[in-house]
């Protein structure tokens, strides 16, 4: 396996990072300042753990979806999962994005020690992401809400495993669910395996840090409390009022490295968690490993959270948005190899065949 200078070819100098942190800090050699990945010095160790893990290394993901998620019907629009839910927590948490389900999940974890360290995401001004490992339900509320800036929050592994935590749990966006699951797949045998849960959210891109310095030259001088993404644009609350950004300005911000994903639905998480575009306060659920199930299950027998039949209409518009990111995924992978960038996926794998044939009678 390759190490520090290959990814530094192949990833960071190609922009096709996603920025989810898993090689920061096993080694002194990657840094970040912000959201910009340097490697300090030449590294020549063989083997590099952060290109085993990132995902934007190349890896046969069909054999990893079939290794973590064996039991649930496959899909390839969506990836596998048994079950849709439409959900919302009766009792919702102050700040909470959509219904306040991930909130919840994670107080599950925790009141029935599913887990005994949680990697969250929250941050002290409502912007930027501050990733923290959490052990207290009553940090729970510091990671409600979205933050839209690109977190490197994976980059706390290495204290989970410092701190040699058995029974892990990740909320993470799809770019760090992969990573979480290559940490366990590339692990070397002599390396003891952790005992994960995930929790994955729904993602089509995440925004640069530059957007920060936008908001701060429209704004100035406001303190912004919320951002959302309602259906009909970018909303961000300050201390001043609710303003509307045009989705075009917002756009100019999408990392680079979003691009290439082709991972709407965070498809390797053991549960999925998404806003429920078609009405305000919820949240759309696939269940899609026997773990998640049994979260869900939990959470629903403590009262935390109530669900409905996820609507076939609402299913169909689903599958088709995922199917829209990962068919310009493709194309945009395409383009990347095409100028020398080393695949990162098997675009002729049975896996992306598929999507481009369904696609063809799916995407306008
Ligand atoms: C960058 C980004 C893009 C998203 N894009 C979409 C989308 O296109 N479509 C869609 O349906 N949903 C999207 N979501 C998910 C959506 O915003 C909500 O997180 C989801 O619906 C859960 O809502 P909730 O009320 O249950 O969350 P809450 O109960 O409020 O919990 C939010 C959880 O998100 C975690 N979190 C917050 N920010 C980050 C971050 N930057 N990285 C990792 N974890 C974080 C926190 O740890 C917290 O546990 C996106 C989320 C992020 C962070």
């Amino acid at each position: 396996m390759p190490g520090g200078m290959e990814l530094k070819n192949e990833v960071l100098a190609s922009s096709t990072c996603a920025l989810c942190g898993a090689c920061l800090d096993w080694c002194p050699y990657i840094a970040n300042i912000e959201d910009h990945l340097v490697l300090r010095f030449d590294c020549n160790v063989p083997d590099g753990r952060c290109y085993a893990v990132c995902p934007r290394t190349f890896a046969d993901w069909q054999a990893i979806s079939k290794k973590y998620l064996p039991d649930a019907p496959e899909n390839i629009e969506i990836g596998p999962y048994f079950k849709a839910y439409k959900v919302k927590a009766p009792i919702g948490i102050e700040g909470q994005q959509d219904g306040g389900t991930v909130s919840h999940l994670v107080k599950t974890l925790m009141e029935d020690q599913l887990a005994e360290t949680v990697l969250l995401t929250g941050s002290d001004d409502h912007i930027t992401p501050e990733p923290f490992l959490s052990s207290e339900i009553s940090e729970i509320k510091k990671a409600a809400g979205s933050r839209f800036l690109a977190s490197p929050g994976m980059r706390k592994l290495i204290e989970a495993q410092a701190r040699n935590v058995k029974k892990f749990a990740v909320v993470g966006r799809p770019c760090q669910i992969q990573a979480l699951r290559k940490l366990d797949y590339n692990r070397k045998p002599d390396t003891p395996a952790m005992d994960v849960i995930s929790i994955g959210l729904f993602c089509m891109w995440s925004l640069g840090w530059d957007f920060k310095n936008y908001l701060q030259r429209e704004f100035p001088g406001e303190e912004i409390l919320s951002i959302a993404i309602p259906q009909h644009g970018f909303e961000v609350t300050t201390d001043k009022g609710i303003h509307e950004v045009p989705f075009e300005e917002v756009k100019k911000f999408i990392r680079k490295g979003c691009d290439y994903c082709l991972d709407m639905t965070s498809e390797l998480a053991d549960i999925s968690v998404g806003a429920f575009e078609a009405e305000k306060g919820w949240n759309t659920v696939l269940i899609r490993s026997k773990k998640g199930q049994e979260l869900f299950d939990k959470s629903v027998s403590r009262g935390f959270l109530i669900f409905e039949e996820y609507p076939e209409a609402e299913l169909e518009r689903l599958k088709g948005a995922s199917i829209g990111k990962k068919m310009r995924g493709l194309s945009a992978a395409q383009e990347a190899f095409d100028r020398g960038v080393k695949p990162f996926v098997d675009l002729n794998s049975e896996m992306y065949t598929n999507v481009k044939k369904l696609a063809e009678g799916k995407v306008e």
